[in-house]
């Protein structure tokens, strides 16, 4: 990838950090899958979460099928961080902005693979529990954790931001590459 016409593009969006990382040295982690059938509602009602995503080797298989990955972090700012309704209004425009990432690595001649926040809310209804294929599945992105990636992991060993305190939320992606 032509890093400095990464940079070029990015610089039009609020991306808050990026690292280029290598699939290599990504792990994936079973137990994020098991946080997620344990504690998240959303586990099992979107093609966007676990079991949906396939086994965890399936997506540990996934991953390592590119070869490298742009991960970032964009900023938003709310009015009261614990205010779980405004904190995930502002998800939309991360979305937004890691579709034009994805967009970009296209454009760019790369087979892209996009690993996002959350599960999907495109569809007001996800066809996951009627056992019929994803109405979207050139939009919609999985989440990170659904395949077993631990973003604060990344965070920390890349040095990264995961935290700015005061009403301020991070989002991370990963646009794997190849
Ligand atoms: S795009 Fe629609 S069908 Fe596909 S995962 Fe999202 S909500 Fe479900």
């Amino acid at each position: 990838m032509d890093i400095s016409k990464f940079e070029e593009f990015i610089s039009q969006y609020p991306i808050y950090e990026y690292r280029l990382l290598d699939t290599k040295e990504m792990e994936v982690r079973e137990r994020v899958r098991i946080i997620c059938s344990e504690d998240c509602e959303r586990y099992g009602s979107t093609w966007a979460c676990p079991p949906g995503v396939g086994t965890l080797e399936e997506c540990r298989n996934k991953i390592k099928s590119y070869t490298q990955g742009i991960f970032f972090s964009s900023v938003a700012e709310v009015s009261d961080v614990m205010n779980m309704e405004e904190m995930l209004a502002t998800r939309h425009d991360h979305e937004a902005l890691t579709t034009e990432v994805g967009r970009f690595l296209e454009e760019e001649g790369h087979e892209i693979f996009i690993l996002s926040t959350e599960s999907c809310d495109i569809c007001e209804q996800c066809t996951y529990k009627e056992g019929k294929p994803c109405r979207h599945p050139e939009r919609m992105h999985p989440c990170l954790e659904s395949h077993g990636v631990v973003a604060h992991e990344i965070v920390e060993g890349e040095h990264m931001e995961y935290n700015l305190g005061g009403n301020t939320i991070l989002w991370f992606s990963l646009v794997l590459f190849r």
